[in-house]
């Protein structure tokens, strides 16, 4: 059983091998045998392409792109496409399996991928971005499609790019094929929900696990890393459940008012001020580094990977994680978290509200037809609650964290679908 060994992992941790890392104590766990590990391991598809654009000055620029289908065994691949300087392969394979067991987790009919082009959107203008959209489908048109591979927004892209993309496989199949991704804007096929899906899940595993740790809402003090998509609607949902948001931060620093900040007036202002908090009033300013550590209930992670690493794990004073970024808490922090007892809801489960949400979409394209925010609503939560009391449960039955526990839920499903689908 080679695969027990962990491998070693470097001080500055690659995604890959954190993921791999945690897949290997599940397995374990699992019994699972050496023929699926080796097939779970290995990504099903690996494509890098160059992309020639032309800038706005009138030069080309070449950018590096990247999707990587890491299984199918589920059903069609399923993941988002990240725009940002950090996009390498290893991380777009760590991603890219996280979305196999994150849609295995909360039980949706989907493989996992995930794509990134490596470039700053923030210094670029519209039509830049949108040459560089359509350049990178055109080189990967063969590897999408609705029953094959779907992408979704990430870090980096949201509604608009995702237009594009579903404008430019279009052109190249000749007919309009809404399915073939998910995040559009509403008037193009998109869902009602789907812009707040990935917060409000975050927002539903938070209060779950708020319940079982018999933490009040009306009395929790909540910092939320990182105020993108997923963290502003985390935050703003939250509020409205009666929690008390004291930290938010972005690229530019972290903020902090202890009596708590007023979402709906940081929303507003980041969405005048060109997308930052900087400025903002009313509050303290620290850093990014310095609001992991403060004394709050709760620490949400909505930004990136590693940022609860072996150097800070220690000094997290929360009692309870909830992972709105992917692969926020490094592999090695995970048993420094554990034995402070702090209880961690993995980024698999708990931003699992964006992709359930992106499944909506899908079916809804595929039926012609539209949901309303209600249903969509209304399914998504008892989706993310059903898959939280069960990975939950599994955490009690094997006694691991919740991580691990998610980690054998997931790939017991994606094990046993295997076995009966067979090999060559
Ligand atoms: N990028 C999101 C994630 O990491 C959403 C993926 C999707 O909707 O396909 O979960």
């Amino acid at each position: 059983m080679g695969y027990i060994e962990p491998a070693p992992i470097k001080d500055k941790e690659n995604p890959f091998e954190s993921m791999m890392s945690r897949f290997r104590i599940a397995a374990q766990h699992l019994g699972l045998d050496d023929e699926v590990y080796d097939v779970l391991k290995s990504p099903t598809r690996q494509v890098i392409v160059s992309l020639p654009v032309t800038m706005d000055d009138g030069s080309i620029k070449v950018f590096e792109g990247y999707r990587v289908v890491h299984s199918t065994i589920l059903g069609p691949s399923k993941g988002g496409v990240r725009y940002d300087m950090d996009v390498n392969i290893d991380e777009v394979k760590a991603l890219a399996a996280w979305m196999t067991w994150k849609c295995a987790v909360v039980d949706i009919p989907y493989g996992g991928a995930k794509g990134g082009i490596r470039c700053n959107p923030r210094e670029m203008s519209p039509g830049e971005i949108e040459r560089l959209t359509r350049a990178y489908t055109q080189e990967m048109h063969e590897v999408f499609g609705p029953d094959r591979d779907i992408p979704a927004p990430d870090m980096g892209t949201g509604p608009r790019e995702m237009a594009w993309l579903m404008d430019e496989f279009s052109r190249a199949r000749g007919m309009t094929i809404n399915s073939v991704v998910t995040g559009k804007p509403l008037v193009l096929g998109g869902s009602l929900g789907r812009t707040e899906a990935t917060g409000r899940g975050v927002m539903i595993t938070a209060l779950a696990a708020m319940e079982r740790l018999k933490i009040n809402p009306y009395q929790a003090k909540i910092a939320i890393q990182g105020f993108g998509n997923v963290g502003s609607w985390a935050a703003r949902l939250l509020e409205e459940r009666g929690a008390s948001i004291t930290a938010i931060s972005d690229l530019s620093g972290a903020y902090v008012n202890e009596k708590g900040i007023n979402i709906d007036d940081a929303i507003a202002y980041r969405d005048k001020n060109n997308g930052s908090l900087e400025g903002f009033a009313g509050v303290a300013k620290i850093t990014n580094e310095e609001l992991i550590e403060l004394d709050v209930d709760v620490l949400v992670p909505a930004a990136k990977e590693d940022v609860i690493h072996s150097r800070n794990a220690a000094k997290v004073k929360a009692r309870l994680i909830v992972e709105g970024a992917n692969g926020p808490t490094s592999a090695k922090a995970d048993s420094i978290v554990n034995d402070a007892g702090i209880m961690a809801v993995p980024d698999i489960l708990a931003n699992a509200g964006g992709v359930t949400v992106s499944y909506f979409e899908w079916v809804q394209n595929r039926l012609g037809y539209k949901w309303t925010g209600e249903r969509v609503n209304r399914r998504s939560d008892r989706i993310i609650k059903t898959a939280f009391n069960n990975v939950y449960r599994v955490s009690q039955e094997y006694n691991v964290s919740l991580r691990i526990a998610a980690y054998i839920v997931a790939i017991d499903k994606v094990a046993k679908t295997y076995k009966y689908r067979g090999g060559f």
